[in-house]
């Protein structure tokens, strides 16, 4: 099917009667073979935006997306309105890639989602000239900057697709550009001279943003979800205290659950349906939750931990109030949560010297000597590893990732997916079954001893070489035992996909000279402290809206007051405001009594933010004549000329 209009296709394939804000002009710009770049809120629609006017072209449109789960979703969808799409990842068997490659070659799909990935394999490139392509469009374009929060190195595998794409538009759309990752989409993507940028405010006028210090966390959680009725989220850091908060809420009567990325995935998806049909209220989550969530009457998402970014925070807080009726964001905070965050994100983005540290250990640690070499793998247990060498876990594991990320070290995909284990029976049930079953329980007193009673209800991640050694058996019995439980229903054993190996993908260097990229770790690591503290800003700066706060972030400097959140009420409450004026009068005498300045001198050293405010404040004291203007438009306070 083809359409000739935009207006067609989205009554007849959707049913929606009108485009949102922005689609309708950044479709008739894609219609114009020009290249485009929307940035959008979450939930602003920008599917569409490459959607419909691909079903007004000729060919197929190459839609290359990162998360595999949101892939399949867009696909199923678009096929339940009966459009012809298809995608393509890792994962599938090489006879469905090819299948649907040759598909998409003859003519026969409209979508064809990949994965960015796939786009430099050999049998994609080479079917690729084979299709005719109707438009190239990037979502989550952010993933393709160095400077974004979410960097995917595969996506600068786009560019080099695009030799095979001649003269075919681009659209690349995200939720979140600041103004560095906006001009890095387009020099990475190489837009065509001609691009037009379009940008959808970030304002959300029913969402109002409250932020509170707090002692006793829990206690301020509940009275706020006693106060704002309806179905709520609550954001945490951590697994454990996902668990331990959805309790604690339970215990004072309001229904809620947990998720979390350790569950499997099909708790998951039950929790998730079970609040989606609002049979509990309260979901309690870690960031795992959220993507692809649209539910619309979410009154209330509440923050128990600082995100490391507001990007992270401005997606999750703003899944609150997609309907448009009045819904609040909230984060709460300890004073002492700042430097928390500062220096989790100092961890995540560790110095070129905590590199050269490992990388040193690392050597050691196999005995490699220097000029060695290369593509040598061994197998690898990171806690035997840190434990070695009394080396922190946390900063250890970003720094392996950096040392692959930068080309010395290559990660067996168990170092990212490991094993984990979760008990299916109960204390008295697992006793029964030990009595029966003798030749099982040495493991599984291993599996207690080593990684305690949480396995009872979490994930935990386990490493069989650590059973082995305890219980001096090889790795081979243990994986034998551990999946003999796994049958019997007595453990769920989540076994990781290949033996934990690391190999050295270049010959041993002296770790002292190793050749980092040591711009780039130094420029990352700043702009990671840098989105840190906008976070911090955010949470302590005063009088200042929260929703201007974000919006200017997001690089919109038009923004203005929005009325309803912890700010702008406080604002308005008439003792305040006479308040705050006061002070700004008094700055004024002030400053214009050591000497006499124009509106702009005034202005010059009063924070952007503040400005409006002043302005106001002069124009009243001009109307009651308390100031004046002189004839070169200077100040003078009332009474000064008679002297
Ligand atoms: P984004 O990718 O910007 O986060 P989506 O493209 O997933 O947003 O769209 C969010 C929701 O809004 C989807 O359910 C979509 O069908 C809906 N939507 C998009 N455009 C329109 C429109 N013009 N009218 C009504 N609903 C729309
Ligand atoms: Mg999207």
């Amino acid at each position: 099917m083809k359409f000739t209009s935009p207006y067609e296709a989205l009554s007849s394939i959707w049913g929606y009667t009108d485009f949102r804000p922005l689609q309708a002009e950044i479709i008739s710009n894609v219609l114009k073979n020009k290249d485009t770049l929307a940035i959008m809120p979450t939930g602003g629609g920008k599917s569409l935006c490459f959607q419909v006017p691909a079903l007004c072209m000729d060919g197929v449109c190459i839609v290359v997306t990162p998360i595999i789960a949101l892939m399949k979703d867009q696909v199923e969808q678009l096929k339940q309105k009966g459009v012809r799409a298809a995608a393509v990842y890792s994962g599938m068997s090489n006879q469905e890639i090819d299948v649907t490659l040759d598909n998409a070659a003859h003519g026969q799909l409209q979508f064809l989602y990949v994965s960015p990935e796939r786009l430099k394999s050999e049998l994609f490139l080479e079917r690729t000239k084979k299709m005719n392509i109707s438009l190239l469009a990037v979502d989550e374009a952010h993933c393709i900057s160095q400077w974004g929060y979410d960097f995917r190195p595969s996506y600068l595998e786009i560019n080099e697709f695009k030799k095979y794409a001649q003269n075919v538009p681009v659209i690349a759309l995200t939720a979140t550009a600041t103004k560095e990752v906006t001009n890095d989409i387009i020099a990475k993507l190489e837009l065509k001279a001609g691009y037009k940028v379009f940008v959808q405010s970030f304002s959300r006028p029913n969402l109002s943003y409250f932020v509170r210090e707090v002692e006793d966390r829990e206690a301020k959680l509940i009275e706020i979800l006693e106060k704002v009725r309806g179905q709520g989220i609550v954001y945490v850091r951590t697994r454990k205290s996902a668990k331990q908060i959805a309790e604690f809420l339970i215990r004072y009567g309001v229904s809620a659950d947990f998720y979390h990325a350790g569950l499997s995935h099909n708790e998951r998806n039950l929790k998730q349906e079970a609040w989606m049909n609002n049979t509990y209220r309260v979901i309690v989550a870690t960031n795992a939750f959220g993507m692809g969530i649209n539910k619309p009457d979410v009154r209330v998402v509440v923050h128990l931990d600082l995100s490391p970014n507001l990007e992270s925070y401005y997606q999750e807080a703003g899944r609150a109030g997609r309907d448009g009726i009045k819904s609040y964001a909230v984060q709460l905070y300890h004073n002492q949560d700042k430097d928390e965050l500062i220096n989790r994100v100092k961890i995540s983005s560790p110095t070129p010297e905590t590199l050269k540290k490992v990388y040193q250990s690392l050597a050691n640690f196999y005995k490699i000597a220097v000029g060695s070499s290369l593509l040598i793998s061994y197998d690898f247990d990171i806690s035997e590893f840190v434990n070695a060498y009394k080396l922190d876990y946390l900063e250890t594991f970003h720094a392996l990732k950096k040392l692959e990320e930068q080309g010395f070290i290559q990660l067996a995909e168990s170092f990212y997916h490991p094993s984990k284990v979760k008990l299916l029976l109960d204390h008295m049930e697992l006793y029964k079954y030990e009595v029966a079953n003798e030749s099982y329980e040495p493991v599984i007193k291993a599996l207690l001893r080593i990684y305690g009673g949480e396995l009872y209800s979490n994930f935990h991640i386990v490493s069989e070489k650590k059973i082995a050694i305890y219980l001096r058996s090889s790795l081979a019995e243990v994986e034998r035992k551990l999946n003999g439980l796994h049958k019997q229903n007595v453990i769920y054993y989540d076994k990781r996909k290949d033996s934990p190996q690391i190999t050295f993908t270049t010959s041993r260097y002296d770790a002292s000279k190793l050749p980092l990229n040591t711009k780039y770790l130094q420029e990352r690591r700043r702009i990671d402290l840098e989105r840190a503290e906008s976070v911090i800003e955010y949470i302590t700066r005063e009088r200042t809206c929260r929703s201007v706060m974000i919006q200017h972030y997001f690089g919109e400097l038009s923004a203005h007051d929005c009325g309803i959140c912890d700010y702008c009420i406080e604002k308005s409450k008439p003792s305040n405001r006479m308040e705050y004026d006061t002070k700004i009068r008094n700055r004024i005498f002030e400053m214009i009594r050591q000497e006499s300045k124009t509106l702009q001198n005034l202005l010059h050293d009063v924070p952007e933010l503040e400005q409006e405010d002043w302005i106001m404040v002069i124009r009243l004291m001009l109307d009651t004549e308390e100031l004046y203007y002189d004839e070169h438009g200077f100040l003078h306070p009332a009474g000064e000329n008679n002297t």
